[in-house]
């Protein structure tokens, strides 16, 4: 689903990303590590095309990202084909940003209708059922404000899932919140995880990254350090930086 080779990103002369090298498979679930600046964010952002990669190839679902190829030649995609692409893309950030003057109901539906060509009623009923999900059934007509963090974490989780997806990228989604709105948010994502989504999640719970990655992946200074299944990167790390992250988050 993510094919990456040597993608590097400088923002100016800024070296941000300086050759990653991944790949996520279908229905993997990645765990990306690291400490604050190794790029984690940016790597995401480029898979969703909210930056351009500077170098190297970096490959989603298929396609190279920001390029349509038509008849062999590469062509910078276009906004419209860029929108489409996102649409496969499902993001979850550290700050839920829902939109605040819409209810959770109106805010799981105005992408599909807008965006996919959903009628308001099919959009309506698929909003339901996710909701139900991520165990906010009764919360339809709330407005965001009027929801705890971790409500309205799960409520962009829903949101994003809205869109039918491939991919689901989640940037730190519980950083922001308070310890014991936590775990909700993290139920709701392993059982994403084991209906299959394929998912590509930045964070420091060490307990979800052991239970649920596939792959863990730790990244510093823009490349990746070390990548494997969680009980040799987690538990046995091989490279002395991974080990000394891990002593401190730990
Ligand atoms: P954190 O754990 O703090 O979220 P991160 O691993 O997600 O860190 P990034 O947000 O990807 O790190 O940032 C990596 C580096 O890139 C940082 O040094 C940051 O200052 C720089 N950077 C990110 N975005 C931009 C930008 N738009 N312009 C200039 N520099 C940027
Ligand atoms: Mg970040």
């Amino acid at each position: 689903i993510i094919s990456a080779r040597g993608v590097q990103k400088s923002f100016g002369r800024v070296d941000v990303l300086k050759g990653i090298d991944l790949d996520l498979f279908e229905g993997q679930v990645m765990c990306l590590l690291g400490p604050s600046g190794s790029g984690k964010s940016t790597f995401l952002r480029c898979v969703n095309h909210l930056e351009s990669v500077s170098g190297g190839v970096l490959t989603v679902h298929g396609q190279l990202v920001g390029y349509r190829e038509r008849r062999g030649r590469l062509y910078e995609s276009s906004e419209a084909e860029i929108c489409r692409d996102r649409s496969d893309i499902g993001m979850v950030f550290q700050h839920f940003n829902l939109f605040p003057h819409m209810t959770v109901l109106e805010n799981l539906t105005i992408g599909p209708v807008t965006v996919r060509g959903k009628s308001r009623k099919a959009a309506a009923v698929r909003a339901v059922e996710l909701l139900d999900q991520v165990g906010l059934g009764d919360k339809l007509k709330a407005y965001p404000r009027q929801l705890s963090g971790g409500q309205q974490q799960r409520v962009a989780i829903a949101r994003a899932l809205a869109m039918e997806p491939r991919l689901m990228l989640f940037d730190e989604p519980t950083s922001a919140l308070d310890p014991e709105l936590v775990g909700d948010v993290l139920a709701v994502m392993k059982n994403l995880a084991s209906e299959g989504m394929t998912m590509l999640v930045v964070t420091h719970e060490m307990g979800f990254a052991r239970e649920v990655a596939d792959v863990v992946v730790f990244m510093d200074g823009g490349v990746v350090v070390e990548s494997g299944p969680p009980g040799e990167v987690l538990d046995n790390p091989r490279n002395e930086r991974t080990r000394a992250f891990l002593s401190a988050v730990l």
